[in-house]
């Protein structure tokens, strides 16, 4: 029988305020020996009272705003109650009936259609320690310095239809906390966990089978996995006439399929209530908009913008928003090289002319040729030593022809090892393109001497003896000489 697929996600996105979440201790991502940031508010000591992280709340309401959220003017924090090790109070402070963020949505692009992923709300809470298992001890051991980290909660209404579109979606997310700067959001550290909520339901048909939550996913790969694998194994029970039943699962990544784990408690056993210590929170309307007066220009923003700006398409543009740090790099060379273009230019009209040369070169230098070398070294365009003031120099040494494009490619090379100046690794090199001068003049003759077949062949009509003798120009002058010149200077001299 044919099934649709219901997915809903809840994510948590670790904030990284500097503090934790209800104390001071600091909220770092990865202290060096266990239990170093903890004081007696985030153990749960008797008597000691937790205070708000003013910034937490700030940046959950941020990224309400960014993804269309109702921003409620009234929020308070509730207390989940549960036991286990890995929590000192014997429960989370979390949110319940008055999350900061009400309903809002994210579009998402897949296989070439937008479609719209309703949000359920999003609320802040604290998280728990972490609890280490020895290899074959019979004992257990636990770290507390994560309790009470801010962690945002994201829950999505079951709006998504496949495996697929769950990671577009997360992907996009993602993008967009790093854009607004309230997370690092690296799922391989924990900074963003996913648990994916799946059910079927045979078409047309209107009431959902019982769902399975699968709990922290921590990388894109293993949500759509795991969630394919869901499916088939649904399908699977469904088909063979027999039952399914409410479960909590784990994805096992080595053997590529989910394990139940156990089967989910209902709201009622956590029996929340208002945490006493805690006042409740109320926002004016002018808070609110000063918060969102803070939200940075979104990917898609950009990506307009950067389209009508400066002549790009649609595909180029994408390129240069998918990391915040290129989006930015780039707009910083142009205005940079527009410098050195007014520098070098006089009218108008041809200013703008050559503006878009300009634009075109750099945008086709920082996605091939800078993107290869970052590739190389795994690493993203913020740990780049090259500025854009030497980038754009070098963008100008090119459009200038003082260089040419082999030669500037190893002179992008060491400005990337080392964050050199172009114009002194040019020097150092001794890259400097050969203009049209008397030493190009004299190789060229020498070039016409030493190949008098291919300057027959050439007179002939041979347009590949012309190219022959190039390259023996672009030999002698080790890469220096601008192919172009030579060519030119070539034909002169044999006519
Ligand atoms: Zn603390
Ligand atoms: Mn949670």
């Amino acid at each position: 029988m044919p099934y649709e697929t219901i997915i809903g996600l809840e994510i948590h996105v670790q904030l990284k305020t500097k503090s934790k979440m209800f104390c001071g201790c600091p909220n770092e991502a990865e202290p060096k020996e266990p239990n170093q940031n903890v004081c007696p508010v985030c153990m749960g000591h008797p008597g000691v009272l937790p205070t708000i992280n003013k910034q937490a709340v700030e940046w959950t309401i941020m990224s309400g705003q960014a993804l269309h959220c109702d921003i409620p003017t009234e929020s308070k924090f509730d207390r989940k109650n549960y036991f286990y090790p890995d929590l000192p109070k014997g429960y989370q402070i979390s949110q319940y009936d008055k999350p900061l963020c009400g309903e809002g949505y994210l579009e998402i692009k897949d296989d070439g259609e937008t479609k719209k992923i309703e949000l359920e709300r999003i609320h802040l809470e604290e998280d728990a320690g972490k609890l280490l298992h020895p290899d074959g001890a019979n004992y257990s051991l636990v770290d507390y310095n994560r309790a009470s980290t801010p962690l945002m909660e994201i829950v999505t209404k079951p709006d998504i239809r496949a495996p697929q579109e769950a990671r577009v979606f997360l992907q996009k997310l993602r993008k967009i906390l790093l854009y607004i700067g309230v997370s690092n959001a690296d799922m391989e550290k924990g900074q963003l966990r996913c648990d994916a909520n799946i059910s079927l339901r045979p078409e047309g048909a209107k009431e959902l089978l019982p769902k399975t939550e699968i709990k922290n996913l921590n990388s894109f790969k293993a949500v759509e996995q795991a969630l394919l694998y869901e499916v088939g194994r649904q399908t699977e029970v469904l088909d063979a006439g027999k039952e399914l039943h409410q479960a909590t699962r784990g994805w096992n990544d080595d053997l590529s399929e989910t394990v139940e784990q156990r089967t989910k408690e209902g709201e009622a056993d956590y029996r929340y209530f208002p945490d006493p210590d805690l006042p409740p929170l109320t926002f004016t309307k002018e808070q609110l908009d000063k918060i969102k007066q803070g939200l940075p220009e979104l990917p898609e923003e950009r990506r307009e913008r950067l389209e009508k700006q400066f002549g790009l398409k649609s595909e180029e543009a994408e390129m240069l928003v998918d990391d915040r740090a290129v989006g930015e790099f780039f707009e910083n060379v142009i205005s940079e090289a527009q410098e050195w273009i007014n520098s070098f230019e006089g009218k108008d009209e041809v200013l703008s002319e050559e503006a878009q040369k300009v634009i075109k070169q750099t945008f086709n230098w920082i996605t091939s040729p800078l993107f290869k070398l970052l590739n190389k070294e795994g690493i993203s365009l913020a740990d780049c030593k090259i500025t854009a003031e030497n980038f754009a120099e070098l963008m100008a040494m090119i459009h200038e022809g003082k260089v040419n494009s082999s030669a500037a490619e190893k002179v992008l090379e060491v400005m990337f090892a080392k964050g050199s100046d172009p114009s002194q690794v040019v020097e150092e090199l001794d890259l400097a393109q050969l203009g049209d001068s008397d030493e190009l003049s004299g190789i060229i003759d020498k070039v016409i001497a030493d190949n008098p077949g291919p300057v027959e062949d050439y007179k002939a009509g041979k347009e590949n003896a012309l190219q022959f003798m190039v390259g023996q120009v672009m030999a002698a002058t080790k890469g220096k000489a601008d192919p172009q010149v030579a060519g030119e200077a070539l034909k002169k001299k044999i006519s």
